[in-house]
């Protein structure tokens, strides 16, 4: 009696004809349309009947649009597991996560010795395997650092690069019916796949066995090795499947056919037949993710994991998983956590939260994952990472967003309407961290901040409340939200008002900073005088290897008029010598791509700090270009506000810098410098915004929240967050004892 307790699949085998090549294709789609999961191909590379698999399973991920598709088998001789391993990757990536490598050892010898392959006896071609599987991992593993390296009987890798990262895990599928083949099926694959016509009463059984104990002595559970079967047209009714399913461990039913009418019977009837008895017997439609015990090895004593709620399990990373390097850390920083949990919805972020608060260990919430302070992530806590929650629908001018999203696929989607948002510089910014904190962009000058433009928020609240925020509704919890939404609650959806914006100049200019106190004075008069179409970014590097201190602004003229485009920036070309200049007019989004970049972490964390400066005088001026001179921050990015954003009452938001016209940042990576010339710096600007800082010390919040704006987030937080749940970033102290 078996049973590993897999959802279960259903499949079509279908024959990669040259004779009639679009028929597979339409095949492929007819399983797609009838429901069913998964395509798959033979693959006899030297076979002139046959389409070659790779060509063809590449079409048909083309041609379809959710079915899952794979090799049954893909031979191995005739292909170098590195490139192997790319295509397989590049096709997972082409086809948003729909490809399973089923994979062969290889067969008929002589047919691949005519192509130019190896011949190699059963032992080796098992040992082959083993060394390719090895080497397609190590490939796919984009997040180790350093090359591909192994020295194998029959591949030797030398400095291989990695990557590219599938879309998704990748199943390794084996099909194996010797006891070798099979020993190395729980050593290392991800799934067995024999078909039952080649099966002996009794191989089923034999075949897990030896599968189960060669997956426990690698330190597997054999739970984490899917069971797979192809089979035939007679082979496909209840009475035959049932016990397969329930008592011989089958999860996955493909089913050889080219028979249109069958296929449709098969997706359509018995699919839906068998899912629905076996889901009768488990008595359970959960589906189960299992862990071996090298993964639960890597659990952390004060989690209890166990406990995780059930609609939570299975997007939850653990720190064995493989999905954890993916996870771990943020934009800017290395993390460790101890869970990651990822709900969908805002009912689940209410249960994430309930579940996280009990387990008393840190906690961090991440959207976009590129908060500067690098709070998104923790050591040996939990995450509740919201990159799930990331719908963004235009209605209009309305536009409801998901915290998860980036500001660059927003800046897409409104694209499409004539519409814009101005949000930062960098389209992978997600939208949770900006919109509850600002939003200084390259629009800015003219429509103001990104929170400026936050209609209403829907928020889960450190109790598990779930509540609107808008100016009628919880109006106190609003204007918190718009500046220091990290302290309140975890917004679930954001309503944002968004503006017709016609392609906008967008100008590039490389300056010599060799003087760089007098080009911050002069770029500085001529973006204060500049009309409010103008929003300018200016970013300074030290000198490096020969090179002079540079720096590059980067301006937005938000109009489609050039004529009046060139007047208003003709003169930032005077304020340096120019070594580069281009402008060009282009749909804003143009200038804010999402990159979906994965964050990996490894990299050295950098210190930012920054501060508000109405006018750059002398001093500040002279201050900032020393610290470029002498790399204590070798980094400057001074970025244009003013204009829209100081129409708004500075009481109006808690983010309260009204009146001032540059936020001054920089980034060092030498503590006591970086302090010191920050501590001479700071006395000379105004305020703090809390996305460019990494010194999380109270007094910044001093800086962030001026005055009133802090005492009356303090009472808010003793009303919305009197235990401090939300703690971990720039935490605000509740004016009051807590009460409970
Ligand atoms: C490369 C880069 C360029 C940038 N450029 C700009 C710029 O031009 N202008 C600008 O204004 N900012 C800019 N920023 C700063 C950016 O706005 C902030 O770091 C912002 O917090 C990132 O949002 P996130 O969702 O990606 O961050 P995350 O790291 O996911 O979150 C940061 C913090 O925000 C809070 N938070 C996140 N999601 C939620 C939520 N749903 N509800 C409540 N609180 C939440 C948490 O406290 C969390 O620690 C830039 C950052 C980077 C890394």
């Amino acid at each position: 009696m078996a049973d590993y307790g897999h959802d279960l699949v259903f499949g079509t085998f279908l024959t990669p004809q040259t004779a009639d090549p679009h028929a597979p294709v339409a095949l492929a789609r007819l399983s797609e349309q009838a429901g069913l999961d998964l395509v798959t191909f033979q693959d006899h590379p030297y076979q002139p009947a046959f389409l070659d698999t790779w060509t063809l399973l590449s079409y048909v991920a083309a041609q379809t649009a959710k079915v899952k598709l794979s090799g049954n088998v893909i031979n191995l001789p005739l292909r170098l597991p590195a490139h192997l391993a790319r295509q397989a990757a590049s096709l997972d990536l082409l086809s948003d996560g729909r490809f399973e490598l089923g994979l062969g050892a290889g067969a008929f010898w002589e047919a691949i010795e005519a192509m130019g392959g190896p011949r190699r006896t059963p032992a080796e071609a098992v040992e082959a395997l083993s060394e390719a599987i090895d080497i397609i991992r190590a490939t796919w593993d984009a997040a180790t650092r350093g090359g591909v390296f192994t020295d194998g009987a029959h591949y030797s890798v030398r400095g291989g690069k990695r990557g590219p990262e599938p879309a998704h895990d990748i199943g390794i599928w084996l099909g194996a019916y010797k006891p070798r083949m099979l020993r190395l099926t729980g050593e290392k694959a991800d799934g067995w796949l024999p078909s039952l016509s080649y099966l002996r009463p009794g191989d089923l059984q034999r075949g897990h066995a030896i599968i189960d104990e060669a997956a426990a002595r690698a330190g597997r559970d054999p739970r984490e090795i899917r069971r797979l079967l192809n089979i035939g047209p007679q082979d496909a009714t209840l009475d035959t499947l049932l016990p397969l399913a329930l008592e011989q461990g089958i999860s996955t039913f493909i089913l050889g056919t080219d028979d249109p009418h069958v296929i449709q019977v098969w997706g359509q009837e018995i699919a839906p037949a068998l899912r629905e008895a076996v889901r009768a017997e488990r008595g359970t439609a959960e589906r189960q993710v299992i862990r071996g015990p090298k993964a639960l090895a890597q659990r952390r004593d004060d989690i209890d994991y166990d406990g995780i709620p059930p609609a939570l399990k299975v997007a939850a990373v653990e720190p064995g998983d493989k999905a954890y390097p993916k996870v771990r850390s943020t934009y800017i920083r290395s993390g460790s956590p101890g869970l990651v949990l990822r709900p969908g919805t805002a009912a689940e972020v209410a249960e994430a939260l309930a579940y996280a608060r009990a387990q008393h260990v840190p906690l961090a919430i991440r959207s976009g994952g590129h908060g500067i302070s690098g709070r998104s992530t923790n050591d040996g806590g939990i995450v509740i990472d919201l990159a799930r929650l990331d719908s963004i629908e235009v209605t209009g001018t309305a536009v409801t967003v998901g915290p998860g999203t980036s500001w660059g696929h927003v800046a897409e989607s409104l694209a499409a309407e004539g519409l814009a948002m101005s949000s930062g510089d960098y389209g992978d910014v997600g939208v949770g961290g900006l919109a509850t904190t600002g939003g200084i962009g390259f629009l800015g000058r003219k429509f103001g901040l990104t929170l400026d433009h936050v209609r209403a928020a829907d928020v889960v609240l450190a109790d598990g409340q779930f509540v609107r925020a808008d100016p009628t509704e919880n109006p106190d919890l609003f204007w918190a939200l718009r500046g220091a939404g990290g302290n309140f609650g975890i917004v679930t959806s954001f309503e944002l008002q968004a503006y017709h914006v016609p392609d906008v100049v967008f100008a590039e200019i490389l300056y010599d900073a060799t003087d760089a106190a007098s080009l911050l004075g002069r770029w500085g008069k001529l973006i204060e005088a500049a009309p409010r179409e103008v929003t300018s970014f200016l970013y300074l590097f030290a000198a490096r290897r020969g090179q002079p201190p540079l720096a590059r602004a980067l301006t937005i003229y938000a109009d489609d008029d050039t004529d009046t485009a060139v007047v208003a920036l003709t003169p930032l070309l005077s304020v340096a010598p120019v070594l580069q200049q281009q402008a060009q007019l282009v749909p804003y989004a143009a200038i804010v791509p999402p990159a979906d970049a994965a964050h990996y972490g490894g990299q050295e964390q950098p210190l930012f700090s920054n501060g508000f400066a109405e006018h750059l005088d002398d001093q500040v001026n002279e201050i900032v270009a020393d610290g470029l001179r002498s790399t204590a921050a070798p980094w400057i990015a001074i970025r244009a506000v003013g204009g829209a954003v100081n129409d708004v009452d500075p009481a109006a938001t808690a983010y309260a810098h009204r009146h001032q016209n540059f936020n001054v940042s920089s980034t060092g990576f030498d503590p006591e410098r970086f302090r010191d010339h920050w501590d001479e710096l700071r006395p000379h600007l105004d305020g703090l915004y809390l996305s460019f800082e990494t010194d999380t010390r109270p007094d910044r919040l001093l800086d962030a929240f001026p005055g009133a704006t802090l005492t009356r987030l303090r009472e808010l937080k003793a009303r919305y967050d009197p235990d401090g749940v939300f703690n971990q970033n720039f935490p605000i102290t509740p004016a009051r004892a807590p009460h409970r």
